[in-house]
């Protein structure tokens, strides 16, 4: 999808600020982050929702923002993975991201 944003950011046509990148899944911070560390993982390839993902780009999205929780010092402490699917749930854009939240506590049930 040439317009999706991030379709974009993934073939590098918006500049963001990388975290780690794999054959098939991109990871880049949040713009707007919700906790110290805040990154979001896509698959470079156009998936509108976790629910249109075939089990392959699922694992390599969830197997990128494993390393991202290595990578940024949160593995030992936790984190927590977020996929937001559809307007109730709080999707605000239709590419498969995976948030990846750490360096602070986090609360159940989620807002
Ligand atoms: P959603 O609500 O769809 O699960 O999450 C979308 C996330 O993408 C939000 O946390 C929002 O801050 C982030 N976001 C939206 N546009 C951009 C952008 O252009 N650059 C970056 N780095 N993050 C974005
Ligand atoms: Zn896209």
């Amino acid at each position: 999808m040439t317009d999706c944003i991030f379709c974009r950011i993934a073939r590098g046509e918006i500049p963001t600020n990388k975290v780690a990148e794999s054959a098939d899944a991109f990871a880049f911070r949040d713009v707007n982050p919700q906790a110290p560390v805040h990154v979001l993982v896509i698959p470079k390839t156009h998936v509108a929702s976790f629910a249109q993902a075939e089990p392959a780009l699922v694992g390599a999205v969830m197997h990128l923002a494993a390393e991202v929780a290595r990578l940024e010092g949160v593995e030992e402490t936790g984190y927590r993975t977020v996929l937001n699917t559809g307007a109730h749930a709080g999707q605000t854009v239709h590419h498969l991201h995976a948030h990846v939240l750490g360096g602070r506590d986090f609360h159940w049930p989620p807002g």
